[in-house]
């Protein structure tokens, strides 16, 4: 059996996650000693090394997995010696599992994280017709959770029409893609409305929507969680509306990894 276990982050700009401390919390939970390693690009000494190459270090290097984080979860598909069947269907990978003789599995565990997140803080929510903002690498997962959830008609916009419209055509007959411009009748209309945007990061001030378009009944989430009250959750939760905010997604799709990581699972 593992008694220990070697993990790391893949990506750019994650100095402060919380990813590792998450892992190493957990695995000490487990009584297994666990290393989690920031890789990050954005640092001067990796900027130059391609993902193949530190992908196969990590291999050579002994580790029993990888989360991929922005920008990477869709480049490292193509590099994978298999990529199970959810993964495949969003189009992205946020958790690669190293097996002992070095081939690499992997895996998305945001769908599965949203939608756990989604039935722990807004279960027994309405769910006839949702509206999602953002069809980027979290936008594909929310997209196939909702479905999996049993949203009746999911209506997807992204700034970039044809990133919702390719997202829409891949889910199925109950999903259609919109306009930016044409988000004020189906928000007003809406049971629920998803921000799967980065606005309400500091980085991205503001609201992905006009939040007045809100009725108090509408149910907000938001996948963004730094920081986890963005200035959508808290007009939202102004109005009256309910509100989910995104650390349960970010709590249980580690919770997933680990899993896949350990075989064993972490409490949530
Ligand atoms: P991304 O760049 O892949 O996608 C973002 C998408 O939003 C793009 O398609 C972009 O065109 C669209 N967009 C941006 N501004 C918009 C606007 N005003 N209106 C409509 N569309 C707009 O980014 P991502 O990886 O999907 O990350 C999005 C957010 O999700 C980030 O804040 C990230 O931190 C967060 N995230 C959270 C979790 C979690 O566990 N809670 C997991 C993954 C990502």
């Amino acid at each position: 059996m593992t008694r220990s276990l070697l993990l790391g982050l893949i990506g750019e700009g994650i100095s402060a996650s919380r990813t590792p401390r998450m892992h190493e919390d957990e695995g000490a939970a487990h009584d297994l000693t666990t290393i989690y390693r920031t890789i990050d690009i954005g640092e001067e000494s990796l900027a130059s090394v391609p993902l193949n190459e530190l992908l196969a270090s990590a291999v050579r290097l002994g580790f029993d997995g990888l989360n991929i984080t922005h920008p990477f979860k869709q480049q490292v598909i193509e590099l994978l010696d298999e990529v199970d069947l959810v993964a495949r269907r969003i189009g992205s990978v946020n958790t690669v599992v190293i097996d002992e003789a070095g081939r690499t599995t992997g895996h998305n565990t945001d769908a599965t994280g949203f939608a756990r997140g989604f039935e722990a803080g807004l279960g027994g929510a309405a769910r006839n017709r949702v509206v999602q903002i953002g069809a980027g690498g979290a936008g594909r997962a929310v997209a196939f959770a909702l479905s999996e959830l049993g949203v009746g008609e999911l209506t997807i916009a992204d700034i970039s029409a044809e990133r919702a419209q390719d997202l829409a055509a891949e889910i199925g007959d109950h999903v259609r893609a919109i306009s930016t411009s044409d988000l004020e009748p189906a928000i007003t209309s809406a049971d629920g409305v998803v921000n799967a945007t980065p606005v309400g990061m500091a980085a991205f001030p503001g609201t992905p929507f006009d939040t007045s378009l809100l009725d108090t009944q509408t149910w907000v989430a938001d996948v963004v969680y730094f920081p986890l009250e963005t200035q959508l959750l808290a007009e939202a939760k102004a109005k009256g509306c309910r509100t989910l905010d995104g650390s349960g997604m970010a709590v249980n799709q580690a919770i997933d990894a680990f899993e896949l990581f350990s075989g064993r699972r972490a409490d949530p």
